[in-house]
């Protein structure tokens, strides 16, 4: 069985080990995800010299950094950088729970998307627990405006992106994504999107002595006529389905699947994570939802409006 969301919580049918290297380190990393019990909901161990044996979970009370990627720490110096991309296939394939141990506090950066940590899920497959699967439910719309950027969060009975952004360079421009997500739209519509940078930025962050593992084989690389990359994109609004990717991965901090719709214009990870801090500050915008366990979903790529569909009748 590959993929699925339907009535019970999910994890890893085998553990899964990859290697790779840190975009800002440009040291090498091993990381291994361990299948894990109900409830665990998504972990990192940390293994290095640092923090051996902390555990931070994937949680939007975990956030310390976002400014070039979404940082996890556990507020004693332990931390774990660039976790979307991993958190996007994890959530975004329906993985509830895992245990991802690594050795260095930078998850490797792979080729700039999540397309290798879906095929290794992929290929493991996903098992069904016990427990009933729990999903934040979004009962008013939450508004969050930072600096030229506007996210909001509100009701919606399904997992819905709708994501704009603008730089001025012809390269970008205006582009703008809506999707209704579920495992198949994920794998196929946003997990290969690579993250992009300006070379003008990428040879400022280098001389800082940031973005040491960047190259072209992990980032598209806008020049000022040209993309660098000699493959060229791999969808033609590239950019904008790497920053719904990075959405799927920073919004997975909410700790359980979304029953809800996001909007983000001009967005990243900072915003992705004020709008989810508003929503929890406010305990009359959401609710946790248990599936019932009596209608359970046993199908590949059935979508969380399927389940939140059947979760609406149980209910009603
Ligand atoms: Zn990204």
């Amino acid at each position: 069985m590959r993929g699925f969301i339907g009535a019970r919580q999910t994890t890893l049918a085998s553990e899964i080990s990859l290697t790779g290297t840190g975009v800002h380190s440009g040291a090498p990393v091993s990381i291994v995800l361990y299948p894990a019990d109900d409830d665990t909901g998504l972990r990192f161990l940390l293994s290095n010299d640092v923090a051996e044996g902390t555990e931070i979970a994937a949680d939007h009370g975990s956030v310390t950094g976002v400014m070039l990627c979404t940082v996890l720490g556990d507020g004693n110096g332990a931390s774990v950088a660039t976790v979307e991309h991993l958190l996007a296939a994890l959530r975004g394939l329906g993985v509830d729970n895992a245990l991802i141990e690594i050795d260095s506090p930078e998850v490797p950066i792979m080729d700039g998307s999540s397309a290798q940590f879906v095929e290794a899920i992929d290929e493991v497959g996903l098992v069904e627990l016990d427990a009933p699967r729990r999903f934040l439910k979004v009962l008013k719309t939450v508004t969050v405006e930072d600096a030229g950027a506007i996210g909001e969060l509100s009701p919606y009975n399904g997992f819905h992106l709708d994501i704009e952004i603008e730089f001025d360079t012809p390269f970008i421009g205006k582009q703008r994504i809506e999707i209704d997500l579920n495992p198949g739209a994920f794998r196929r519509e946003l997990s290969r999107a690579r993250t992009f940078g300006f070379m003008k930025d990428v040879e400022r962050l280098w001389a800082a002595g940031l973005a040491l593992g960047a190259s072209l084989d992990n980032t598209v690389a806008i020049g000022d006529d040209r993309i660098i990359n000699r493959e060229g994109l791999r969808y033609s609004d590239e950019f904008v389905r790497h920053k719904a990717l990075d959405a799927v991965g920073d919004l997975a901090l909410a700790g359980a699947p979304i029953l809800g719709a996001y909007r983000s214009s001009r967005g990243g990870h900072r915003l992705n994570s004020l709008v989810l801090k508003a929503m929890f500050a406010d305990a009359d915008a959401w609710t946790m939802a248990e599936a019932p366990r009596h209608r359970e979903v046993r199908h590949a790529d059935l979508s969380h409006r399927l389940a939140a569909a059947n979760f609406a009748a149980e209910r009603s």
